[in-house]
């Protein structure tokens, strides 16, 4: 027996070693891997250096334990699958400690049972050991029961499979191989290493390659323990491969984490060969990372997106980033490892039909489901395009149904030719039981399954089949699972499995990538909480028991205190699958815009570089919410991203123009429409407020604005709101759709109530006296039943049932005005040409702002001002009131200092101006009531002062008036800046969020930069 150990930090080296050893002679020899995806890619290499191979040559440790196991055996038995190992904790563990069975629990049970039995011990030695203790005495019974319940099913834990494999060997009852080659193992278990040595024992000759570094203790601190336990015990000198790398990425395994002083700045030596991204939110990492990979593919720095690899150590959270990005640049993506791409409709499709089980089958649910391609009868769709609308039609009518029955007796009346596959259909659901053993689950599916759900692509048909295997399994299985613990476990299994065969970019999680190595390597996720992960927060063994148990053992339990060891072992492995090139990205920024700091793994790379004299390249690359891409011609992934910056590139004042953008802006700039929209997107996007652009769009033909011949008194507030929401709404006219609600939202609620008031103040107008409750009550209902036409029956009936209880209080609240009030004028329009408006301000405002609308009147002279007051009263002391109605929080008096409420004080010069009376009082009349039962009051601003607290009209009004100058001078300016007055107030109702991509970091708010005066 001869034992040869050797090691490197990079996968390259390694696996060049370890070829070369089993090439000098194949036969006979097993290259033993840990991971399922590190056996691929030795099976692919093999076949690529000696054309084909069989596939016995390469076996995970696990799987060979299996196969030498069952040699030794008559039984059937077999490994567990993950799934089985789960169904059979929650079987034990519902039996014999229900409130251990939770998600958590049932993960901390598996995490528990296996570190112990992966350690060779069996569950009596462990309760011996702690007798005492209630908590491992709980865990012993359970590992117990859940053995059993493995065993009698025919199936072995990892555990079993390894301890036979061994017993088998000492028997001598199997052929085991002469040459070993036991490849990228950093650290195992006492059980694994039993088997290993036995192994080794009964071959010739063994191999043995370590990823590690023995130059740098501190980083590899994880496998150092491994390496010293072989050395010592074959009595061999481990021997360090010699790596063909490049000097950084040998800088970085050989000084990470040894925390060195940096070399003076002045001698560090950039290097274009590791680069860091730094973004906002994960798509844009994964948009930067990509595009780089494209740019430096172009440049030749990579050959093909196959020799880029993608990996992160949570690649779930970047799924939909990914997915994302891929579709829009048509960048392919190649998911390698068990880590698949969801197919997120099958998915969908079975969350729906739990849904629809849980509501008791009730129309909304079924408004989600029915129209679901997939959903199939007889071979026809269930429901035939055709049928869609007239079905959804009738759903929408008996929101509130429920029940298959009810439902087959109501499509037979209103559609009888889909009664019946429909009314099976949905008995199939309703026989789906909520809470059973797997066994009723499995069967109930399978029958919804097979007669009524079938792919409606080719991708769908292998996840089908894989469920349908899935479904038979769980039918030996008693285990008691609720609906959404069963749904789950299947959701779990849809996902897509074809591999792609263009040359796309390959994409794995870092713990199933070990071993996998490219020219190009990047590492997405190194933000804090991301990579390092944090250990698992709930866990049955401690340290403490840990600490008892490791005197008995070789090899290292898995101490929580070491889990940062095992974490940079991995990152330290990532660096070390790079032959060419490193991306190192992090998102500094979570998706509600919080800062989110990076990895400890970023400062121990970015310190060993500089300790070595490096210095990565990342200013170019370090992105804010503020970027977008590209920022050259070079950056430019496709045709439209180049066409943008080409036409803006030569038509901005800076920057250096390349001869390919003019070429190509002479080009496009034939059609000048596109062109003169391509550039104001450009500005807008490329140069928010903070950078050179300053929003303002002198360009934009002063003939667009002075197509503005009305402008409401809200358009003036929307513009003290946000310049660049006015520009969308009331210059470019956007208008976001209202998407179908069935809820009533406060909007719903204003708009009745207007229309409701309005309403009753008319008939008192014509009637000339009040008029009674009942006709209130009667205008309330008609008014809901006409502006609420659309909405399912269910709504009105909440509506008319909220507002009935309003209505009571409303005409109290009329009668009480009444008393004060004499009625004038309801909803009454008037219009202000600006050139009056000019002649009212200038007694009232300073000759500055005056100076200001007059240059704005230039282009805006011939703009009228509108305005139209909910009411107008006459009180018995002569003078008139404006008030207006408000449903939700009414503005304030330092709103109307702020800019952002102007009416009330204009209401009352343009009134005072028609009516040629005083206005002595303008408010807010709120849909709330004193004690009195009248409306409170909001806003108040009197001509007369009555108290220290009271508020002059003429006082608002010059402060208004002063805002309106400005706003007007903004408007003809062309000043469209994205500047909310305050994020919370402003952007919350705004609409065109996704235009201005207004956020805290990228955009400085008009209170907060000018304060209380404004900018
Ligand atoms: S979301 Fe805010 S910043 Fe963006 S347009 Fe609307 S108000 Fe302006």
């Amino acid at each position: 027996m001869s034992v040869h150990l050797f090691c490197s930090p990079f996968w390259r080296t390694l696996e060049d070693a370890a070829l070369e050893k089993w090439q000098e002679e194949p036969r006979d020899a097993l290259i033993l891997v840990p991971s399922t995806e590190m056996r691929r890619q030795w099976l692919t290499r093999l076949t690529e250096e000696v054309n084909g191979v069989c596939g016995s040559a390469v076996a995970t440790m696990e799987r060979f334990a299996e196969h030498i196991a069952q040699q030794a055996t008559s039984s059937p038995h077999r490994l567990a699958q993950p799934m089985e190992l789960q169904l059979a904790a929650l079987e034990v563990l519902s039996e014999s400690n229900a409130q251990w069975r939770t998600a958590g629990i049932v993960d901390a049970f598996l995490n528990a049972v296996e570190e112990l039995e992966l350690h060779g011990f069996t569950p009596d030695e462990v309760g011996k050991t702690f007798s005492g203790d209630a908590l491992i005495t709980s865990l012993v019974t359970a590992w117990q029961e859940w053995k059993c319940c493995l065993n009698k099913r025919y199936l072995w834990s990892v555990g079993d499979v390894l301890r036979n494999a061994c017993q088998a060997i000492g028997n001598q009852k199997v052929s085991l191989p002469q040459r070993l080659l036991v490849y990228g193992f950093s650290a195992l278990t006492d059980l694994r290493w039993e088997f290993l040595r036995r192994l080794i024992d009964n071959a010739n000759e063994t191999f043995i390659f370590v990823p590690y570094e023995p130059t740098n203790e501190s980083a590899y601190r994880y496998a150092q323990p491994f390496w010293e336990l072989l050395q010592d015990t074959f009595k061999v000198e481990g021997k360090k491969l010699t790596d063909k790398v490049l000097d950084e990425m040998s800088a970085i395994v050989k000084k990470a984490f040894q925390w060195q002083k940096e070399k003076p700045d002045s001698e560090l030596q950039p290097t274009e060969r590791i680069v860091l991204v730094a973004t906002a939110g994960e798509e844009q990492e994964v948009e930067t990372a990509l595009r780089l990979l494209t740019v430096w593919r172009r440049e030749g720095k990579l050959e093909r997106y196959s020799d880029a690899l993608l990996l992160a150590r949570n690649l779930e959270a970047y799924l939909p980033a990914l997915e994302a990005v891929s579709a829009r640049y048509k960048i392919p993506l190649d998911f390698v490892g068990g880590q698949r791409r969801p197919a997120w409709g099958l998915r969908q499709l079975l969350w729906t039909i739990a849904e629809a089980k849980r509501n008791g089958l009730d129309g909304a649910c079924l408004w989600q489901l029915l129209p679901s391609p997939y959903l199939r009868s007889d071979g026809k769709p269930l429901l035939p395009p055709n049928k869609h609308a007239k079905v959804l039609g009738l759903l929408r009518q008996s929101l509130a149904q429920t029940r298959a029955e009810e439902w087959q007796k109501y499509f037979a009346e209103n559609l009888p030719e889909l009664a019946q596959p429909l009314g099976e259909f949905l008995k199939a659901v309703e026989a789906l039981p909520l809470s059973a053993p797997a066994c009723e689950h499995a069967r109930a599916w399978r029958d919804l399954l097979s007669r009524f759900i079938a792919p409606c692509h080719p991708t769908d048909e292998p996840i089908l089949n894989c469920l349908w295997k899935h479904l038979n399994i769980l039918l030996s299985w008693q285990t008691e699972l609720s609906l959404d613990e069963f749904v789950a476990s299947l959701t779990e299994l849809c996902t897509l499995t074809e591999r792609t065969h263009t040359d796309a970019v390959r994409v794995v999680s870092i713990t199933e990538g070990r071993g996998l190595w490219a020219p190009v390597i990047v590492v997405l996720g190194l933000c804090e909480d991301r990579f390092p992960q944090m250990p698992p927060v709930f866990e049955l063994l401690t340290d403490k028991h840990r600490e008892r148990l490791q005197r008995r053992l070789k090899t290292r339990l898995r101490f929580r205190r070491s889990f940062l060891a095992a974490e940079t072992m991995l990152f330290l492995e990532a660096i070390g699958a790079a032959t060419e090139r490193l991306v190192l990205t992090y998102p500094r920024t979570d998706a509600d815009g919080k800062p989110r700091a990076r990895s400890l793994f970023v400062e121990a790379v970015e310190n060993a570089l500089k300790a070595s004299g490096w210095q990565w390249v990342h200013q170019e690359w370090e992105r804010d919410l503020a970027d977008v891409l590209p920022r050259s011609l070079n950056e430019a992934l496709d045709e439209r991203d180049a066409e943008q910056w080409a036409i803006f590139a030569p038509s901005s004042p800076s920057g250096k123009v390349d001869k390919r953008a003019i070429a190509l802006t002479a080009n496009l700039l034939r059609d000048s429409s596109f062109a003169e929209r391509l550039r104001t997107e450009w500005c807008r996007w490329a140069k928010p407020q903070r950078g050179k652009w300053d929003g303002k769009m002198p360009s934009l033909p002063k003939s667009i604005v002075a197509q503005l011949r009305e402008l409401d008194l809200t358009a003036l507030e929307v513009y003290g709101r946000c310049p660049f929401r006015f520009f969308a709404r009331y210059l470019l006219r956007l208008k976001r759709p209202k998407e179908i609600a069935y809820t009533i939202t406060p909007d719903i609620k204003g708009t009745l109530w207007h229309a409701i008031v309005d309403e009753f103040l008319r008939h008192w107008q014509e009637q000339e006296k009040m008029p009674d409750e009942a006709t209130l009550h009667q205008i309330a209902d008609e008014k809901v039943q006409e502006e609420m036409r659309q909405a399912p029956q269910v709504v009105i009936d909440l509506l008319q049932e909220q507002l009935g209880k309003m209505v009571a209080c409303i005409w109290r609240a009329e009668e009480l005005e009444a008393e004060e009030w004499c009625l004038v004028a309801i909803e009454e329009p008037f219009s202000l040409p600006l050139r009056e408006l000019k002649e009212i301000a200038r007694e009232i405002v300073e000759a500055k702002k005056i100076a200001e609308l007059e240059k704005a009147l230039k282009v805006l002279g011939e703009v009228t001002l509108r305005a139209k007051p909910d009411r107008i009263d006459k009180g018995r002391d002569g003078f008139l009131r404006v008030a207006d109605y408000k449903t939700g929080t009414p503005p304030s008096q330092k709103d109307i200092q702020d800019g952002v409420s102007l009416q009330l004080p204009l209401y009352a010069i343009i009134v005072e101006r028609s009516y040629e009376q005083q206005v002595g009082q303008a408010c807010f009349l709120r849909l709330q009531f004193t004690k009195s039962g009248s409306y409170a009051k909001a806003c108040q601003l009197v001509a007369q002062k009555q108290g220290s607290r009271s508020v002059l009209l003429s006082e608002m009004q010059q402060v208004a008036l002063s805002w309106v100058c400005e706003f007007l001078k903004g408007i003809a300016e062309g000043d469209f800046c994205v500047r909310p007055f305050e994020f919370e107030k402003s952007c919350r109702q705004c609409d065109f969020k996704a235009l201005c991509r207004c956020h805290f970091l990228r955009i400085t708010p008009r209170k907060r930069e000018g304060g209380e005066e404004g900018e």
